[in-house]
């Protein structure tokens, strides 16, 4: 049996055993991690299951106009409903993370809840704090793990118009719109099927891609031209970004997304950073091209983690010292960013 068709049938069993079901996504969720949990939700819903979902904290407006987001409760805003949900569920289905701080403040009482637990992911080394850990680190987007596991559990392709979306969302922006990430025909074959289905595809684009403010394209035209050094012997180049100039742009969550991409179109740049100072921390995300593995790089320096071209973490220090350190490892990693083995 394959790890996929052994998943499906150990989640089926656990959905069905269940009567009380909670989706919960990570911290500051991004398309694929609502996608994912609405597409779920809605394939729940209709097999008629009492569902719910939290986020534990605020969506971003370019998702919230996803049917069901309505229906999502966030953690900072609803404390005491959400302490409830968790603890009269009797299975927690957490969703696109492998690491229970994603959870935020809701971390506590998911770890200490009495119900069954389940991780749908698609992250390299899940922990194993639940019960079925689901994971598939091939997959571009956890998304597209879901499209798989219910078409299995439906004994064949499940596509209602708000199911279909969600799964577009999660895959096109865990992909940059099939720019990155580590899509494969598989994933195009799933996209097809959701085209064909009916979605209202350019509708969706124009929300998720071309809504930005003008404050937001003004900021990437400053970054990209004041605030971006290119470091040619290391193949890298990083972008950092002070409060200061986030609050001249009027900054709002999630207008830095995708900056960090930027420096990869440059020729021969293969690995790329964004530092964002925050009240006593840095906020640092990493991106590469072929084989450096960012998320080995965001964990050994900056006690982070996620995929080998995409990660993240932190650093408790000022933006300048934290420059200064990150040079530092860049330069103890120069013989693998120079494609040394
Ligand atoms: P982004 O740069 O878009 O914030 O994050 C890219 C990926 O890196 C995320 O999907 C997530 O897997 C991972 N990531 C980002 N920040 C962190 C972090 O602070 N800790 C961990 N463990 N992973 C992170
Ligand atoms: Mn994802």
């Amino acid at each position: 049996m394959t790890d996929l068709a052994k998943y499906t049938k150990e989640l089926r069993k656990l959905l069905e055993s269940s009567s009380n079901i909670l989706l919960i996504s990570h911290i500051n969720p991004d398309g694929d991690a609502v996608g994912a949990q609405l597409a779920l939700y809605h394939y729940l819903n209709s097999k008629g299951k009492k569902v719910n979902m939290i986020s534990p904290n605020n969506l971003q407006e370019f998702l919230k106009w996803m049917d069901g987001a309505g229906e999502i409760n966030v953690f900072i805003r609803n404390r005491k409903k959400c302490i409830r949900l968790i603890g009269e569920s009797d299975l927690i289905v957490m969703i696109d993370f492998n690491q229970p701080s994603r959870l935020g403040e809701a971390e506590k009482y998911v770890t200490e809840a009495h119900a069954k637990k389940v991780i749908i992911d698609h992250h390299l080394d899940p922990l194993t704090i639940a019960d079925l850990v689901v994971t598939d680190p091939s997959k571009c987007a956890t998304a597209e793990l879901i499209y798989e596991l219910i078409t299995g559990m439906n004994n064949g392709v499940f596509l209602s118009k708000p199911f279909a979306e969600a799964i577009y969302v999660g895959i096109i922006t865990d992909t940059g719109n099939f720019e990155y990430g580590t899509y494969t025909g598989n994933t195009l074959r799933i996209i097809a099927e959701i085209i064909d289905s009916g979605i209202e595809k350019e509708k969706i684009l124009n929300v998720v891609y071309n809504n930005f403010s003008v404050d937001r394209m003004k900021l990437q035209g400053f970054a990209l031209n004041k605030r971006m050094t290119v470091l040619p012997e290391y193949h890298s180049a990083y972008i950092f970004l002070t409060k200061n100039d986030l609050a001249e742009f009027n900054h709002e969550k999630g207008d830095t997304e995708g900056f960090v991409n930027l420096p990869l179109s440059i020729g021969g740049i293969v690995f790329s950073a964004l530092l964002i100072e925050k009240d006593n921390f840095v906020k640092l995300s990493f991106r590469s091209k072929g084989s450096f593995p960012v998320n080995e790089f965001a964990s050994k320096y900056f006690a982070g983690g996620g995929h080998m071209n995409a990660s993240g973490g932190e650093y408790y220090d000022s933006l300048e010292n934290t420059i200064s350190y990150f040079l530092t490892v860049l330069k103890e990693n120069a013989g693998k960013l120079n494609g040394e083995k």
